[in-house]
């Protein structure tokens, strides 16, 4: 197809494709998608090899939120019997965060439910950070908090965190339908305000709200402009006591085109993989790893993800290498770049305080924030049985289970 040939020499480059470009990959047809995901693929591997980085989410506070997007467990009024607790202690979260790492993860994503953080709460992430930081030397931290208000990103920055996670999630023509108690340009706000403080920004989208695919595309676009250094791709869990319930419209071929689309716009960015990949590409997951060079193990932040084992061995049966932690995630010129940024921050007083150096969401549904449902048990009995070959597209909400182990639980966590 001329049409991939071209996305693919344009990714070598790291050149912007075209809107009608972007739109006709998700137009492709099914018996066109392993060409789509081949082409994907070759960019995936000119930037990043065959390394898969692995991200772990810690949910530091969970429920209880007082904003309403409408995707979200914790929400303002969500029905969802989801985990509900305060802030853990910074013991807790490095616990947890342990866990994580033993498992292979690179990063660790510190998540708090919320519109954004007073100052005493980046204060305590602040402990948090230093707590994990100190029995896990290299790890890398991002914090998901919710919108910063001004100076929070350099005191998170003066704290240790390497990246702030904020996702723009759906395109601004669409975002008031999702949310009514903070805007789309809050949000682009407070992915700036991380940059300028010299953490590696890492902003996303949510796929599957009952968008249009030119609202994906904006959305894609939107995100190549802000620049972040990862962007993470959700795919709308849709739970049993939130207003999206119903919203059950994605095939594992859509969430494909969706990702190679994102590899094409944005070639040489951190792809995530995060919230709703088991859910909705289900036994496509390997396919997937063509596309993203990022994935989060184990649990989301409210639902199971599949065991941690079970995502270390389809990596591998898959034919790529988990990330080590002594290797940088971005190309060497990204790399440079966040660097620089990070330099530049520290010449302007926000040095890194002799934590790691930075390379190159909760506020934000930042990966599985996603993880919204109603109870496994609730969920099972208003669900229909599940069919024996599933359909594309259906009503699964057998596939969802609320998250009842690790971070806020006396059980042990899943990586
Ligand atoms: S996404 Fe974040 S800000 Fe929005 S309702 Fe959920 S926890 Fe609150």
């Amino acid at each position: 197809m001329d049409l991939l040939n071209t996305l693919v020499d344009k990714g070598l480059r790291r050149e912007l494709p075209t809107r009608e470009e972007a739109l006709a990959v998700l137009a492709t047809s099914d018996d066109e998608l392993l060409d789509v995901v081949a082409a994907a693929g070759k960019v995936r591997r000119q930037w990043f090899g065959r390394r898969v980085k692995l991200n772990y989410l810690v949910n530091l506070k969970s429920g209880l939120c007082p904003e309403d997007c409408s995707y979200c467990s914790q929400r303002l009024g969500s029905k969802a019997e989801i985990l509900k607790y305060t802030w853990l202690k910074p013991d807790e979260a490095s616990a947890a965060a342990a866990a994580g790492i033993a498992g292979g993860a690179k990063r660790v994503c510190l998540v708090a439910s919320g519109r954004g953080p007073t100052d005493r709460d980046v204060e305590r992430v602040g402990k948090t950070i230093e707590a994990i930081k100190e029995q896990n030397e290299g790890v890398e931290v991002c914090a998901c908090l919710g919108l910063l208000s001004d100076g929070q990103a350099e005191r998170l920055k003066d704290a240790g965190a390497d990246a702030y996670n904020h996702n723009l999630n759906t395109s601004e023509a669409t975002y008031g339908q999702i949310t009514k108690t903070h805007t789309y340009a809050d949000r682009v706000d407070t992915v700036q305000k991380a940059h300028a403080a010299g953490l590696s920004a890492c902003s996303g989208l949510i796929a599957g709200m009952g968008e249009s695919d030119e609202d994906l595309v904006d959305v894609v676009f939107s995100l190549r402009e802000l620049d972040p250094d990862s962007v993470p791709v959700n795919f709308l869990i849709p739970f049993e006591g939130t207003p999206l319930a119903k919203e059950w419209n994605l095939t594992p071929q859509r969430c494909l085109r969706i990702l190679a689309m994102v590899r094409f716009v944005c070639p040489d960015v951190e792809v995530r993989l995060a919230g709703g990949r088991e859910v909705h590409l289900r036994t496509m997951q390997p396919l997937a790893l063509h596309l993203v060079n990022s994935i989060f193990l184990g649990d989301y932040l409210t639902s199971e993800g599949q065991a941690g084992q079970a995502d270390l061995d389809m990596i591998a049966d898959a034919g790529f290498t988990v990330e080590g932690a002594g290797t940088s995630s971005l190309p060497a010129h990204r790399a440079d770049v966040a660097a620089a940024t990070a330099a530049a921050s520290a010449a302007a007083g926000h040095g890194p305080c002799g934590s790691a150096p930075a390379e190159a969401g909760c506020g934000s549904a930042c990966g599985g924030c996603s993880g919204h449902t109603d109870t496994a048990e609730a969920a099972a009995e208003a669900a229909p049985a599940a069919p024996s070959q599933a359909e594309p597209g259906a009503v699964r909400p057998d596939l969802v289970a609320v998250r009842r182990r690790g971070a806020g639980t006396d059980l042990a966590p899943n990586a």
